[in-house]
């Protein structure tokens, strides 16, 4: 993992100039790719053999936002959160705004290092008007002009000479676990987020092609990283939208696209709702594996009503997701939030699994041989052999000489045989029929 520097400015002081300098090679190459969005707020740069990413926060920002309300509190305040060194950016021909002067206590809170830039400086007579940036409280600046290189390798020089060596952990061999929080509005999924991906470890991330709101989280546990998938409709509280069901599944819908894992939260104090089964019913389809979460277990009155007797009662409800493991949490207090990531990990285990062919047709020639199948007019089914063509989840197709006459309780019946004999038990697995030619 590379240190982290993050570009803070209101707009238009040049945020997005000087980014595109420091990451010049490598967004030259992005932007020859045809279907690459331009509009990258992550990047990677190199000075003086130190690699670092950029994040351009601005490009969190519109000028129409309620500019502190609505970015302090969620991405600005994520990505300072796991960058290594902060560079406020000013206007040095617009001068200082309040704005300025609140970005600049809110960067110095962090504790992290600041470098002050003062941009679009040119020429000598606009560097000797520049006193009345030291308002700020600061001791030095860098007078930069971001359009034409002026005075960036003099920043540049300082802001990598304390920045730490990127780390070659072990987490980087492993692959990452992507996780989808869903759940209707006020289930408790920004609590959980916080929960398990709040600590200052954390590292923003962005996909090519998403929107500038699509900001992942990454933490590691146990020495396996997990992504945040979709974090934006989580983090961010919109002011009418959060209030709109049908948008909240719109998001859980997304978010379950690029997911490995689903976390499915439903507040258990509330009692398990059709919806939250119909937003477990999207988990099933997509195909994902899924934990379902009862959350604000503290608020349960376990006299009335237990942990058996909610498990049950889920079961009944969504009995399609029954390889979902059921965990009781409260995302308020943490009770049990630890061991989240390690369910999701073994779910993920699963999910990825790969059996050999010889043992897969194995494990299907013994429940053939154990339970024929009945006949289908007439006819007998014959198994020729099995082989597995996917995983995430595992897909496996059998041959046979008359694929429609597998009836569907035979199906289960051999879906049930490879997840005792192999065993799976946590992940949703596929299993199809082919005509051998
Ligand atoms: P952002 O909103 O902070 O990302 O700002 P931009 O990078 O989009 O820049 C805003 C405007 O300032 C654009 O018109 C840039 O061309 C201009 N600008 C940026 N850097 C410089 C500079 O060093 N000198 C001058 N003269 N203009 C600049
Ligand atoms: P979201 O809309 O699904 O993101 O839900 P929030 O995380 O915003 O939580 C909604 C409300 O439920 C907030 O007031 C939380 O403090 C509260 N809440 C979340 N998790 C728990 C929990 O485990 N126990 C209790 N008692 N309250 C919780």
């Amino acid at each position: 993992m590379k240190p982290v520097v993050a570009l803070v400015g209101r707009p238009n002081v040049g945020k997005s100039t000087l980014f595109n300098r420091l990451i010049r090679d490598r967004q030259a190459l992005v932007d020859d790719m045809p279907g690459v969005t331009r509009d990258r707020h992550y990047g990677e740069a190199r000075w003086d053999d130190k690699a670092f990413t950029v994040i351009d926060t601005g490009g969190f920002l519109t000028e129409d936002d309620d500019y502190f309300a609505a970015q302090i509190r969620d991405q600005l305040a994520v990505a300072v959160a796991q960058a290594s060194a902060l560079v406020l950016i000013l206007d040095g021909r617009a001068g200082l705004s309040p704005f300025d002067h609140d970005l600049a206590a809110m960067l110095r809170k962090s504790g992290k290092p600041v470098f002050y830039v003062v941009n679009k400086i040119e020429n000598q007579r606009q560097l000797d008007d520049l006193g009345d940036f030291y308002d700020l409280g600061i001791e030095s600046f860098y007078p930069v002009s971001a359009e034409h290189g002026i005075g960036v390798a003099d920043l540049l020089d300082d802001l990598v000479a304390g920045l730490p060596d990127a780390v070659e952990s072990d987490m980087e061999d492993n692959e990452t676990v992507r996780i989808a929080i869903v759940g209707r509005p006020n289930v408790g999924k920004s609590s959980l987020a916080n929960q398990l991906f709040g600590s200052p470890r954390v590292v923003v991330n962005e996909k090519a092609g998403t929107t500038r709101d699509a900001i992942e989280l990454e933490v590691c546990h146990k020495g396996r990283r997990f992504v945040l998938v979709d974090t934006a409709g989580i983090r961010r509280k919109g002011k009418v939208t959060e209030k709109l069901e049908k948008f909240s599944i719109l998001k859980s819908l997304k978010s379950l696209e690029n997911c490995h894992v689903a976390l499915i939260l439903i507040d258990a104090a509330e009692g398990i709702t059709d919806q939250d089964i119909t937003i477990a019913g999207y988990a099933e389809k997509k195909g994902c594996g899924a934990v379902f979460l009862l959350n604000k277990w503290d608020r349960v009155d376990k006299q009335e009503k237990g942990e058996k007797a909610y498990i049950s009662e889920l079961r009944q409800m969504a009995k399609f997701l029954s390889y979902a493991p059921v965990m009781t949490v409260s995302a308020l207090t943490g009770q049990r939030c630890h061991r989240i990531l390690d369910m999701a990990a073994n779910v993920y285990e699963e999910y990825g699994f790969r059996i050999n062919t010889g043992t897969l047709n194995r494990i299907i020639a013994d429940a053939v041989q154990r339970e024929e199948p009945s006949l289908h007019k007439g006819r007998r089914l014959k198994f020729f052999y099995a082989t597995q063509v996917a995983t995430r989840p595992p897909c496996f197709v059998c041959f046979v000489n008359y694929p429609k006459a597998v009836h569907f309780s035979y199906e289960r019946y051999l879906v049930n045989q490879l997840r005792q004999m192999i065993p799976l038990n946590l992940t949703p697995i596929r299993l199809y029929f082919r005509e051998k030619t």
